[in-house]
């Protein structure tokens, strides 16, 4: 018998090809002024284009978003909010970028209109990440949640085949630990197993041809509803360990979510039948876990957590690390599990046939 509780998030998604062009709409329908652009360095001439766009509506371009959001580049965000009198913000990149979009609301709590070019879905969720002394802390809080998001896979053309596949597994993480989260819902499970399935079937095709319109947007869908999976549910061993290796570890985030999923789902999989049956509806296959890995890297995506940097000798401090604080999870934690797991995707052992 099913039991759950269900919070919708508020928020508005505009989704489809050409639809940066409702952002002055937008930015109106919200009751704002003046939004600072913010994105990284790389795509200032993107955040320079869109603040032409809004013209008296943009109080200017904020180009230094940085990954894993450390606290200087926040306080200098924050400054130049208050520097242009900004009463709203429009975060246009990946996580990064959002990323200071939310360190800058969490102080003034102004909104956020969010306009993704990866895959990462931090727009549909209210975690805020800010790293300050080698450490990154995250929360939840409401007020960074972005009001408003537009979808526009013309944005996503650009980003390059190989983060458009490990982007592409870090919104599949998010659906495959919502399918056993603790406080999953069966609409959220339903979120889940479509995005899954969108972007499973997206990914080939953009990795065939970059420029695959359909797919890019069949991709981004995949993300939203991915991103809504993650926003909505309590993460377990996998987005933990991927944390983990991020934060103490510094290894580079999509890629080592592309890794480790395989090996986090093999973990978890005989104790997650329900998760397991839609992800088989999703991939179409028997064994999701070992069809993932194949495919990340059929796809070029990272074989194993030693190409990106993690040694036999640092697999303690993760085992410590990722055993500290209890959290929930389909299958107990345990030192030898984890080891077990953290060796296979150290090495990028091949899984076990189903
Ligand atoms: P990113 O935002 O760091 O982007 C990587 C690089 O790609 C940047 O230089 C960016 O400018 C560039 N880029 C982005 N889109 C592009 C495009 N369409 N074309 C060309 N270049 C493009 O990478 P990410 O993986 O999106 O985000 C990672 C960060 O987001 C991490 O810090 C992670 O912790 C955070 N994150 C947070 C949440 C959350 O809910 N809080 C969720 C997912 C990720």
């Amino acid at each position: 018998m099913k039991e759950f509780r269900y919070e919708a998030l508020p928020m508005r998604v505009t989704f489809g090809a050409g639809s940066l062009k409702t952002l002055p709409e937008e930015v109106r329908a919200l009751g704002l002024r003046r939004v600072l652009v913010l994105a990284t360095p790389f795509q200032e001439d993107l955040a320079w284009t869109i603040s032409r766009q809004l013209g008296e509506l943009s109080a200017g371009v904020h180009a230094e978003a940085e990954m894993h959001v450390p606290i200087e580049s926040a306080h200098r965000a924050r400054d130049a909010a208050r520097a242009a009198d900004a009463d709203g913000y429009v975060a246009v990149g990946g996580g990064s970028t959002t990323g200071l979009g939310k360190a800058i609301a969490l102080e003034f709590g102004a909104p956020i209109i969010a306009v993704p070019t990866t895959y990462a879905g931090s727009e549909m969720t209210p975690i805020w990440g800010l790293t300050a002394d080698g450490e990154k802390k995250t929360g939840r809080d409401p007020r960074v949640l972005p009001a408003s998001v537009i979808y526009d896979p013309e944005l996503t053309l650009t980003l390059p085949v190989g983060m458009s596949v490990t982007s592409g597994f870090n919104a599949i993480a998010h659906a495959v630990e919502a399918l056993y989260a603790p406080d999953g819902s069966p609409v959220i499970s339903l979120m889940a197993e479509e995005g899954a399935r969108a972007m499973l079937n997206a990914l080939p095709k953009i990795v065939k041809n970059p420029a695959h319109g359909e797919a890019r947007s069949d991709a981004l869908y995949g993300a939203w509803l991915c991103g809504a999976t993650l926003g909505a549910t309590t993460m377990s061993l996998h987005h933990k360990l991927c944390h983990i290796l991020g934060g103490t570890f510094n290894l580079p985030h999509a890629e080592t979510h592309t890794v480790v999923l395989p090996y986090a789902l093999n973990y978890n999989a005989g104790h997650a039948p329900d998760a397991i049956a839609a992800l088989q509806r999703a991939t179409g296959v028997q064994n999701p876990a070992r069809h993932l890995r194949e495919l990340g890297v059929d796809l070029g995506g990272p074989h194993s957590l030693r190409e990106l940097g993690l040694t036999d000798d640092d697999i303690d401090r993760v085992i410590e690390l990722a055993t500290h604080h209890p959290y929930a999870n389909p299958r107990p934690l345990t030192a030898t599990g984890l080891r077990g797991l953290l060796t296979a995707a150290l090495n990028g052992d091949a899984l076990p046939s189903p």
